[in-house]
C-alpha cells in the first residue's frame, strides 16, 4: 500500500503532465471562433473568376463558400456551404499519386514521373519539352495523366474502379461522378490528349495515352465538398488512417512523400509563395477546392469556385492562410 504522501506526490505528477500536454492543444471553442471569423471576413470577397476553359465549371455558383477542419481524432469543425459539392479536379491528383506510390513504391514515382516543380502552368506542354520528356511531378496535368496510366489494372474500366474506390476510402463515403462536368471536359480535353501523346512518344506512359486521359478526366470530375476535402486531408495528416472511419488507406511511409510533393507543386507556379506564407502542404483544383494539411494534426478543406490567375481558389487561399496564422499552425514554425 502506498502511503498518503506518495499518493499525493503521484497525483501532482499526473496533474502536471496532463496540464503540460493539454497546454499545447487548441481549444474547440477557439477553432470554432477562428473558422467563423475566416468565413465572415472573406464571404463577401468577390475576387477571381470561375474556370472558363471547362464550360461546366463556368456556370457553377460562384458564391459557394465552405470551410471544414478535421483533426486527427476525427473531430469536425465547419462553417458555410460545407456540404455543397463541386468537381474535385486537380485535388484528385494527390490521391491517385498515393495509390501509385502504394503499388509501385516512392522511388518509382520519383524516377518515372518526378517530384520537382515545373515553374510553369499546370497544363504546360513546354515544361515537358524543356525537361527531356519528363512531366516533372504528379500534380501538373502531364504528371497526373501519367500517374493515372500507371495504376495497375487489366483495362481502363478496372483502373477507374480502383481510382474511385481509393478516393472514396480517403473521403469515407462513396463519391459520385459529376456527369455534367465529365461530359463537358471529356469533349474538350484535346490539350490533355496532346500531352498524353507527347509523353507516350517519350515512352513515359504505363497504358494507352488516350484511355489514360479519359480515366484522368473522370477522376477530376468526381464531386466533393469542403467536408470531404478536410476528411481526405486529415487522413494524410493522420499518417494514412482516415480519422473518421479509422480505415487505413495509405502506409505511413508514404504520407511524408505525398506532402513533400504538395509543398513543391500543390499550388503550381505559385507553390513557393504559398509555402512562404503558410508552410502547409496543400493542393488546389480548378473546381475551387483546396485541401491543406497540418502534419500530424489537421486536414483543412475549403471550397469557393472563383480562381486567381494560377488556377487557385481566391477565397480558399485567404481562408486557409487566416486559419493557419490565427491558430499558429505553420509546421515550419514549430
Ligand atoms: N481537369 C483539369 C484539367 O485537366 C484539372 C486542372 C486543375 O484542376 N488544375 O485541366
Amino acid at each position: 500500500m502506498l502511503n498518503i504522501t506518495t499518493k499525493i506526490f503521484l497525483s501532482v505528477i499526473v496533474i502536471f503532465f496532463t496540464f503540460t500536454l493539454n497546454a499545447n492543444e487548441i481549444s474547440k471553442e477557439r477553432i470554432h471562433e477562428v473558422l467563423q471569423n475566416a468565413y465572415n471576413k472573406y464571404k463577401g470577397d468577390m475576387g477571381g473568376h470561375n474556370a472558363k476553359y471547362i464550360h461546366a465549371l463556368a456556370v457553377v455558383d460562384p458564391t459557394i463558400f465552405g470551410i471544414t477542419l478535421v483533426d486527427k481524432n476525427g473531430n469536425i469543425y465547419e462553417i458555410g456551404d460545407t456540404k455543397k459539392e463541386v468537381s474535385i479536379q486537380s485535388v484528385s491528383k494527390v490521391f491517385t499519386a498515393a495509390l501509385v506510390m502504394s503499388e509501385q513504391g516512392a522511388k518509382f514515382v520519383q524516377n518515372k514521373i518526378g517530384v520537382n516543380a515545373t515553374g510553369a502552368a499546370f497544363n504546360s506542354v513546354i515544361a515537358i519539352e524543356e525537361h527531356g520528356g519528363s512531366a516533372l511531378n504528379p500534380f501538373v496535368n502531364a504528371g497526373a495523366i501519367q500517374t493515372t496510366s500507371w495504376v495497375k489494372a487489366k483495362d481502363s474500366k478496372e483502373r477507374w474502379a480502383k481510382i474511385l474506390a481509393n478516393m472514396s476510402t480517403f473521403a469515407g463515403r462513396h463519391l459520385q461522378l459529376n456527369k455534367d462536368v465529365y461530359t463537358s471536359e471529356v469533349h474538350d480535353n484535346k490539350r490533355n490528349q496532346a500531352i498524353s501523346m507527347l509523353l507516350d512518344a517519350y515512352e513515359r506512359m504505363g497504358s494507352d495515352p488516350l484511355e489514360a486521359t479519359t480515366v484522368y478526366t473522370k477522376q477530376c470530375s468526381l464531386n466533393i465538398s469542403a467536408h470531404d476535402l478536410a476528411v481526405m486531408g486529415a487522413t494524410i495528416a493522420n499518417h494514412g488512417v482516415n480519422p473518421v472511419t479509422k480505415i487505413r488507406v495509405l502506409s505511413s511511409q508514404y504520407t511524408p512523400k505525398i506532402m513533400a510533393i504538395m509543398e513543391t507543386a500543390g499550388l503550381y507556379d505559385n507553390a513557393g509563395d504559398w509555402l512562404y506564407d503558410t508552410g502547409v502542404p496543400a493542393k488546389s483544383g480548378v473546381g475551387g477546392g483546396i485541401v491543406a494539411i497540418v502534419p500530424g494534426e489537421f486536414g483543412i478543406g475549403v471550397v469557393s469556385p472563383p480562381l486567381d490567375k494560377y488556377g487557385n481558389s481566391v477565397r480558399a487561399q485567404l481562408a486557409i492562410k487566416y486559419i493557419v496564422k490565427e491558430l499558429g499552425l505553420n509546421p515550419l514554425a514549430h
